[in-house]
């Protein structure tokens, strides 16, 4: 049995990136940037008005001055108008500047007369002036390659003129539930069954992880089945299998991942839940085999796929989000290995919730955060720690 640290770190040297590809702006929300994007343009890109009102002359306007209005100014075309001593041009907001104007005065703060305004306010240099490349310079860096797309990353990637995004690839995923006890939602329950969540739990967490391709497939405990779901899975870039990891007579995974010519670079792993945590590859489709039960499930593959995938897409930020908390009790772990407590992480406060059992899944439903506690670790109430944010 590895530690999780180096089971995390193997797995991390042994991913392959897919090749990046350009995307539409409009559809690489959650996508990771192939390389850095500077600035083609400053922003603002042409000295502008934030207001509707009247371009002037600062040092020229004191409050009762009367003033002539030589022209009018719109948005979307720039006139090429001047502002001389004794007149305003009226502007609209986002329209280019007048020159010889260095300040705009608010409409609201002018009473109009014909073709002349009385100015009611005193009027500084600047004033509602957005004056060229204040908020981005051109050439400044704009996206480094690894970030992830967001929705305001495309809207500035639109501001410079990027119709298309280098990214990284997508991934497709396979996931297989194994288990003889598994029935569908929907269907009806025998005494013994149980209906299968990790499925739909695994498909909802690579989804969270930008995977939108995913092949779902139940199979029974044989190795007929078993062998035909894995080959059919790693025609794709990541396989997950669930259950049948361990060392009971029905956990079949290994073997015949073995047989069917994986190499398994990891078995077993000092993790709490998840020990029975399984990676290798098949050719160029790495495989991951997570314990049946679906906290373990959860908890690998938020500490051990997720990562991977991440990086597989390209990205460099792997980890969940990690605030500090006060921990509103005190824990030991006094067990032999790193223990994954989930919780309610509420107004900076953290408390366990539930059952810590691997099969308690309705224990985990309740909560959005996960506090590892090291080997012989006592944390005290009221301490500060920091925990990871699954659910935000
Ligand atoms: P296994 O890892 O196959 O030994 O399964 C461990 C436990 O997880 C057993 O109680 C299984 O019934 C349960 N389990 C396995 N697969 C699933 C699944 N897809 N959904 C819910 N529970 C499961
Ligand atoms: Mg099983």
């Amino acid at each position: 049995m590895i530690s999780e640290e180096e089971a995390r770190q193997r797995i991390l040297e042994k991913v392959t990136l897919l090749p990046e590809r350009a995307v539409p702006i409009a559809s690489a929300l959650d996508c990771f940037a192939a390389r850095d994007y500077f600035a083609r343009l400053p922003l603002p890109a042409f000295d502008n008005s934030a207001m509707d009102g009247y371009a002037v002359l600062a040092s020229l306007c004191n409050k009762g001055e009367r003033l002539r209005v030589v022209g009018e100014q719109p948005a979307g075309l720039d006139r090429k108008l001047r502002v001389n001593a004794g007149e305003a041009v009226r502007i609209f907001t986002g329209a280019t500047l007048p020159q010889g104007a260095d300040a705009i005065v608010m409409q609201e703060d002018v009473t109009r007369d014909g073709t002349e305004i009385s100015v009611n306010v005193d009027v500084e240099v600047g004033e509602f002036v957005r004056r060229r490349g204040c908020d981005l310079a051109e050439g400044q860096m704009i996206l480094t390659r690894g970030e992830r797309i967001r929705a305001a990353t495309i809207a500035l990637l639109a501001s410079q003129g990027f119709a298309n995004v280098t990214v990284g690839g997508e991934a497709a995923a396979a996931v297989i539930s194994t288990g003889d006890e598994l029935v569908k939602p929907g269907e009806e329950l025998q005494p013994g069954q149980i209906y299968d969540g990790n499925s739909v739990l695994l498909r909802a967490l690579l989804q969270r992880c930008g995977v939108r391709a995913t092949a779902m497939e139940h199979c029974r405990d044989d190795r007929e089945s078993l062998d035909d779901a894995i080959k059919r899975g790693t025609k794709n870039h990541v396989l997950i299998i669930t259950g049948g990891v361990s060392v009971g007579e029905h956990d079949l995974v290994k073997e015949a991942l073995r047989e069917l010519g994986a190499k398994i670079e990891i078995w077993r792993v000092a993790i709490k839940p998840g020990k029975p945590f399984l990676f290798g590859n098949i050719g160029e489709c790495f495989v991951f085999g997570l314990p049946g039960n679906p906290v373990s499930a959860f908890v690998t593959f938020l500490q051990f796929v997720r990562p991977a995938i991440l990086r597989r897409m390209g990205a460099t930020n792997l980890d969940l989000t990690q605030v500090p908390a006060r921990l509103t009790i005190g824990l030991t772990n006094d067990g032999d290995r790193p223990h994954y407590i989930r919780g309610r992480l509420e107004h900076g406060k953290f408390t366990p919730v539930g059952r810590q059992e691997s099969h308690a899944l309705f224990g985990l439903s309740q909560t959005n955060a996960l506090l590892r506690v090291a080997v012989g670790q006592s944390l005290q109430a009221d301490e500060i720690v920091q925990v990871q944010i699954w659910d935000s």
